[in-house]
Formats: structure tokens, C-alpha cells, sequence
């Protein structure tokens, strides 16, 4: 049974792996016996020591994906410095906060260019290269967005909508040749991307409150759900959004 989510001989691609669920992800994928190329602009000292900790080769790629400019050079020196690649995690992403009525135009393209131009225009350019060896799996970071409206934050809401979209999109045209591509849709997980909300007294106790699990996320908590859609064990899965969420959805 082990062996179906055994990531041995594997290579993983995760964007913002350097800090939050990106991190988590990257630990859990090592853990699981791949190797892990970390994309982003911080230094990722401490993934780095935890994918040692495993055992595990570990390669740093320094890129700003604000634009798509890196994309075609992080595939290339992920397969360098990595020998191959085999999956892909869609993990960085930001958020900007304010009402719609006073939205800004710059509020909305940044957003949209990290969370959803760039992971598109990398699975494309990782894409090609799992469709010409045979196979690969793509994982996006979807969220809550990605099925409710939310509040405050209408280009992270278009832009995890839109994840979701090219995730049944994606799947729809690759599950043929052999490329998997699902998405993890995290719940409100204790990361630099929510200190905002939970600094908000109010904000915070109404989250929480709504959370049967009742708790945050964790970072770790999303490592299960990655190693499965990365391994042989999600070999017939295509264009799912999984909720990791304490169960926020289902109430
Ligand atoms: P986080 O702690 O703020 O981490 C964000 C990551 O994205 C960082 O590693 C950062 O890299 C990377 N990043 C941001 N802008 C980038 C850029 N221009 N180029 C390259 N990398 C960039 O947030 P998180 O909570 O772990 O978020 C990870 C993903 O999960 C995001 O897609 C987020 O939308 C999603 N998500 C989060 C939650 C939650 O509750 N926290 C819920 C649902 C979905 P550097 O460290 O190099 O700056």
C-alpha cells in the first residue's frame, strides 16, 4: 500500500516553497522520497534544511514570477541542477485587501500576474515537457475562493476562480497523455497570507467560529493531500479541487 504514494526517484517543482504552505508542501514531498527544486525570491534556508533532513536533493531557483519572464528559466535550471522534473506545485501566490467600491487597478494586475498568468504560463512550459515524457502531475493552489465570493479581495477572488478554471482545463486536455493536473483548495490556514485576518479580533473570532475543525490549518496539514495527488495513487484523478479546510465547506 505504502508504495503507491512512495515519491522515490521523483522530482517536484514548488513555487514559493520558501515559507507557509509552499514550505509544508515541499516537506511533505521529501518525506515522501522526492527531491524538491524551490522557486521564489526569498532564500529558502530552512526548506532547504528540512529536505536535507529527509534525505533528500534539494535545488534553489531565484525568480520573480510578478512576471513571466523566469518561467522558461526555472523549468531549465530545475532540470539541471535536478536532472528531471515530475511535479509541478502552483503554490505562490499574494493578496490585497480593500473594498471593491476602492479596488485599485495595480491591486488587481499583481495579484492576477502571480497567482494566475504566471501559474498558468509555468504549467504550460512544464506541461510540454510531461506530455513529451509521458506524464507528470500538476498541482495548483486553488482556495476557498475558488468556490465562495469572500470579501475584500476581488483579484484574489477572480484570480482563484480562475485557477480553478485552468485546472479543469488543463485536465481536460492532458488526462490523455498522462499528465494529471488537479488543485488543493486550502482552508484559512495560519500563514503570512492571513495575518491580517487574524489580527482582527472580529475577523478572526467569526473565522474561526466557522470552522468545524475549529482550528487554523497548518501548514502540514496540506502534505497529505499533496503526496497523494503527486504519486500513483491519484493516477486516475483529473481536474479535481480537493478541499483541505477543517471542513469550513461542508457547513
Ligand atoms: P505566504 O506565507 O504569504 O507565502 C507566499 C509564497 O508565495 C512565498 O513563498 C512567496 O515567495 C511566494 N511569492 C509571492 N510572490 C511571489 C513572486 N512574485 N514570485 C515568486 N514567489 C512569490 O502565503 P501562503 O499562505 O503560504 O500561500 C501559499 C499559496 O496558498 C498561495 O497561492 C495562497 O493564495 C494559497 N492559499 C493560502 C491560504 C491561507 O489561508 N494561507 C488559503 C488558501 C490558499 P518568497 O518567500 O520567495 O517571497
Amino acid at each position: 500500500m505504502s508504495s503507491m504514494f512512495d515519491l522515490s526517484g521523483k522530482v517536484a517543482l514548488v513555487t514559493g516553497g520558501s515559507r507557509g504552505l509552499g514550505q509544508g508542501i515541499a516537506r511533505a514531498l521529501a518525506e515522501a522520497g522526492a527531491d524538491v527544486v524551490v522557486a521564489g525570491m526569498a532564500r529558502p534556508d530552512e526548506t532547504e534544511a528540512m529536505v536535507r533532513a529527509a534525505g533528500r536533493h534539494f535545488v534553489s531557483v531565484t525568480a520573480d514570477l510578478s512576471t513571466i519572464e523566469p518561467v522558461g528559466r526555472i523549468v531549465d535550471e530545475a532540470i539541471a541542477g535536478a536532472g528531471r522534473l515530475d511535479i509541478l506545485i502552483n503554490n505562490a501566490g499574494i493578496i490585497r485587501r480593500a473594498d471593491a467600491v476602492d479596488f485599485t487597478e495595480k491591486d488587481w494586475d499583481d495579484v492576477i500576474d502571480v497567482n494566475l498568468k504566471s501559474a498558468f504560463f509555468l504549467a504550460q512550459a512544464v506541461g510540454r515537457r510531461f506530455i513529451a515524457q509521458g506524464g507528470g502531475k500538476i498541482i495548483n493552489i486553488a482556495s476557498m475562493l475558488s468556490f465562495q465570493g469572500g470579501i475584500r479581495v476581488p483579484s484574489y477572488a477572480a484570480s482563484k476562480s480562475g485557477i480553478a478554471g485552468i485546472t479543469r482545463l488543463l485536465a481536460s486536455e492532458w488526462a490523455g497523455k498522462g499528465v494529471n493536473v488537479n488543485a488543493i483548495a486550502p482552508g484559512y490556514m495560519a500563514t503570512d497570507n492571513t495575518e491580517q485576518l487574524r489580527a482582527d479580533p472580529q475577523r478572526s473570532r467569526d473565522i474561526l467560529a466557522r470552522i468545524p475543525a475549529g482550528r487554523w490549518g497548518e501548514s502540514a496539514d496540506l502534505g497529505g493531500a499533496a503526496v497523494f495527488l503527486a504519486s500513483a495513487a491519484s493516477d486516475y484523478m483529473h481536474g479535481a479541487i480537493i478541499p483541505v479546510d477543517g471542513g469550513w465547506l461542508a457547513r
